[in-house]
């Protein structure tokens, strides 16, 4: 088999930049992209045939491990019978009634194929619903690429925000108000501004590497909806699953009006979700005025895998598992890293950051902008050639499954001591 170099060298002429996904071209730690063929338990195959230790998992949806032999039955039984409908069929049904009675306040439920259909979708039912155009959306949190999401804080938070991507119209940009996580009053000056149909938030977020909301800040956010009637979205695709047995909302006791979700409900394939109020979902068409639809939407295929992923989950008490294993590292880590001013750590279930930066850990985006990235692309690729892959970038969270052993962690850990003792 050709190496990822030739992969690489070859995709660069076909697909831009060589992947389907900015993220994978490591362009944020340097040195060239790896191709992999193939994936179980706590490891990934490269084409090369080396062994990686994954603390990736796919970007979040591999709480069972990859390739879990149920799954996978599961998924082949299906195929067996049907890969798509463009019909209804019962795995709708079934997939809908497990995460109505899983999940608090997921009164009703819509499926689609991507995190980013989700956030997109719900953005749509909120406007919808409340008949106002303006989204608050908070520096760092990443709800996917739709237009409106693609946008980030101008100069002075309390302004209007300016897009993160070209192709992104100045009208979209203008009803995104940017806030900043953990600060309470950035929201609130955005909401007096007024027209503002809704809030959107990771309510644990994963895409400025792992930040906690800080104590009272979504009840704060549920208060501050209700004062101004705009509704409040948690966008649950990553954090599901994996900072509670459910959701982050019954981790801290808050009830948006909607959740999104994907990633561990598809167990690997394409899957998203949105839901909550019965009484906004009823506006979605054919119901009610907002529009939404796809072809494979509810996929028989998709819906298998999440239905036989959330069964495993809950059957084998996943969630406890994972967090243990996270809870273990956390305990690693701290020890070795104590007095140090460099790095810091962060776990919570199944999901960590090491920051390299010390002091107290960051609680937004600006703060973790103060890492030192380079030594962090230098912690990546020490990694790698250790036989581990890392989410290449700072601002990435790490995850575990059930599939990785005290051991797994073990090699971690020896390996940052090894990696602090010779960069300093
Ligand atoms: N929301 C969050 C919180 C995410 O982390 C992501 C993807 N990492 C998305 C939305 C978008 O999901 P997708 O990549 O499936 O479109």
């Amino acid at each position: 088999m050709a190496k990822s170099a030739e992969y690489y060298s070859k995709a660069k002429e076909l697909i831009p930049g060589g992947v389907d996904s900015p993220v994978r071209a490591f362009g944020a730690v340097g040195g060239d992209p790896l191709f992999f063929k193939s994936a179980k338990g706590a490891y990934l195959e490269s084409v090369e045939g080396d062994q990686y230790l994954d603390f990736v998992m796919s970007w979040g949806p591999g709480v069972l491990g990859h390739a879990n032999e149920e799954v996978v039955k599961a998924v082949q039984d299906q195929a067996a019978t049907a890969f798509s409908f463009g019909m209804s069929c019962p795995l709708e049904l079934e997939l809908a009634q497990l995460m109505n009675e899983t999940i608090k306040g997921l009164e009703m439920v819509r499926f689609v194929s991507s995190g980013t259909e989700a956030t997109m979708s719900a953005i749509r039912l909120a406007r919808g619903a409340t008949g106002k155009d303006k989204l608050i959306k908070f520096e760092g949190c990443y709800h996917g690429h739709s237009d409106g999401l693609l946008v980030k804080a101008g100069s002075g938070v309390s302004t209007f925000g300016e897009s993160s991507s070209a192709g992104v119209p100045e009208a979209y940009v203008s009803c995104t108000l940017p806030a900043i996580y953990n600060d309470v009053e950035s929201v609130e000056a955005q909401l007096k501004r007024g027209d503002v149909a809704a809030i959107i938030l990771e309510p644990v977020a994963g895409n400025m590497g792992l930040i906690q909301p800080n104590p009272g800040f979504l009840k704060k956010l549920r208060e501050l909806c209700d004062q101004y009637d705009a509704l409040l979205i948690f966008d649950e695709v990553m954090c599901g699953f994996r900072v509670h047995e459910t959701t982050a909302a019954a981790l801290y006791d808050v009830q948006p009006d909607l959740f999104c979700f994907g990633k561990v409900i598809g167990g690997g394939l394409p899957v998203g979700a949105f839901g909550g109020r019965a009484d906004l979902m009823k506006q979605l068409a054919p119901l009610g005025p907002v529009y939404q639809a796809g072809t494979l939407s509810g996929n028989p295929l998709a819906m298998r895998a999440g239905i036989e992923t959330i069964n495993i989950f809950l059957r084998d008490k996943v969630w406890q598992k994972t967090a243990d294993l996270g809870a273990s590292l956390n305990k690693k880590v701290q020890a070795l890293i104590a007095g140090r001013d460099d790095v810091s750590f962060v776990q919570l279930g199944s999901m960590f950051t090491l920051f390299f930066r010390g002091g107290d850990l960051p609680t937004n985006m600006e703060e973790v902008g103060a890492c030192d990235f380079e030594r962090f692309g230098r912690f990546f690729n020490f990694m790698l050639q250790q036989g581990m892959l890392l989410p290449p970038s700072q601002y990435e969270a790490n995850f575990l499954s059930v599939a990785h052993s005290e051991a797994d962690l073990q090699r971690y850990v020896d390996a940052l001591e090894t990696f602090l003792n010779q960069d300093k």
